[in-house]
């Protein structure tokens, strides 16, 4: 799971509060050590761990009695405002042009998944009514010409190709005189990418950055190399001036240094984020959700955005609403279970799951065989069995029964519902958290 490991650093930490009173300069210590090394194991730059911990414990300590919220759960709420903090505050929108056509100019090292983000941004702008160019600049690989006219005409959007022999500035400029010849609304333009930094990649870059004059100039890299992400981004504002950066594979198992880090460490923002392989993969950077995941609270708002692609509206207000209230029965489970079988991409969707953020990509078959059991015995549940769960948890012969209608075992009954009330227990834990509302007495 994406973080995972970083989730369960941090949860060591609110552990060590259990049972406290209020946050103190003693008790904090530790916690705040379990915090510094989980951040340093995710690989964040020292640095920013070192202010991060810092702003953390002057709050911490500050922040005295709550009545009704326990010191761990304090500690949590400051530690998620400071990860949104960290990662820039706000969502870091694409900006356009306000006459002509806006450029964005791609750039980064080789394998970091720049040409599939090409395709992927077009796709995105696309489904926002935009009309888009793709140009290929990339002189050096001839792979990687075809493979953007392959992704192009995958996502229905022209591309520019010049051969290898045209200078990149060269095939930049043909490209934009075309672009504005057809009306186009964005051009996006795909350049060489190198194993490694060098100078003349550098100049390449800068050569057409001058002759595009791009609105948005995009270093795209990947979430797996952690805080060196961060340290690329600096150095290619430094040489060439960026806008902002992209990061790949989030989908892997990353363990979260490149998304904490680069806002901090490069002054830059990330603004889109690419979480798989498929052209649909590529979303903007909320760095709420993303502080509310690392927190292990799954990433609720995405999942019932999500959910809104598959399901009516009315459906998911309501969805949303019982998460929210944590009035959600397995109906509702059932509802979610089948929306998410229709999303596709299941190794995103379940980390999003609040409860669920266990499963590695490589256990996707398996949940997805799981999410069909699940299906079988809900099916086997009467009505009011679906509505009033904790029938079910009170009472060993229904979960027989069961068991028997589905022709699965009494375990795996018995797992299901300790599985959704696991679930509702930490939403309510956590959304009282982040509301800043009353916790309920609910607790583990
Ligand atoms: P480039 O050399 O930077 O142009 O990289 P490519 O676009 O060719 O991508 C390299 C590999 O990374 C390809 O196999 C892509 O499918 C894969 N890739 C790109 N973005 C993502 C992503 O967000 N998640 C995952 N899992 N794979 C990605």
């Amino acid at each position: 799971e994406m973080f995972g490991q970083l989730t369960s650093g941090l949860e060591t930490a609110w552990n060590k509060l259990k049972g406290e009173e209020v946050l103190t300069k003693e008790n904090i210590v530790e916690p705040m050590r379990d915090i510094r090394r989980a951040l340093l194991e995710a690989d964040v730059s020292l640095p920013v761990v070192r202010r991060f911990v810092q702003a953390v414990s002057d709050q911490a300590v500050g922040v005295g009695l709550i009545r009704g919220v326990r010191p761990d759960q304090q500690l949590v709420k400051i530690v998620h405002e400071e990860l949104v903090k960290l990662m820039g505050g706000e969502v870091s929108e694409l900006s356009f042009a306000k006459s002509g056509p806006t450029v964005i100019l791609l750039a980064g090292l080789q394998g970091v998944g720049k040409t599939t983000v090409c395709a992927k941004l077009a796709n995105y702008l696309k489904k926002q009514g935009k009309n888009c160019m793709l140009v290929a600049g990339d002189v050096y690989r001839p792979a990687a010409i075809d493979q953007l006219v392959i992704l192009g005409e995958q996502v229905g959007v022209p591309v520019y190709t010049a051969g290898t022999e045209v200078k990149p500035s060269e095939i930049a400029r043909q490209a934009l005189e075309e672009a504005k010849r057809k009306n186009i609304n964005i051009v996006i333009m795909d350049t060489a990418g190198r194993l490694q930094i060098d100078k003349s990649m550098m100049d390449e870059l800068k050569e057409v950055k001058k002759v595009l004059n791009p609105t948005e100039v995009l270093l795209v890299v990947d979430a797996m190399t952690g805080q060196e992400a961060a340290a690329l981004v600096t150095t290619f504002n430094l040489e060439i001036g960026i806008t902002g950066a992209i990061l790949t594979k989030l989908d892997g198992d990353s363990r979260g240094g490149a998304a904490l880090s680069v806002k901090e460490v490069s002054g830059k923002p990330i603004k889109l984020v690419g979480r798989g392989e498929r052209m649909e993969d590529l979303e903007p950077f909320y760095p709420d959700r993303m502080a509310g995941r690392i927190l292990g609270m799954g990433d609720v708002l995405s999942f019932v955005e999500k959910a809104q692609e598959v399901m009516r509206q009315e459906d998911a207000e309501e969805l949303q609403k019982k998460i929210m209230s944590a009035n959600f029965d397995f109906n509702d489970f059932l509802k979610q279970t089948r929306a998410v079988a229709r999303m596709g991409s299941m190794t995103r969707v379940i980390g999003m799951i609040p409860g669920m953020g266990k499963v590695t990509p490589a256990q996707v078959r398996e949940a997805e065989k799981s999410l069909k059991i699940m299906e079988g015995m809900i099916e086997a549940m009467t009505p009011e069995e679906r509505e009033k769960p904790e029938l079910l948890a009170e009472s060993p012969v229904r979960r027989k029964r069961v068991a028997q209608d589905s022709g699965k075992t009494e375990q795996q009954v018995s797992q299901l519902v300790a599985q959704l009330f696991q679930m509702l227990v930490r939403m309510k834990n956590l959304m009282g958290v982040m509301e800043g509302g009353s916790i309920p007495a609910l607790s583990n």
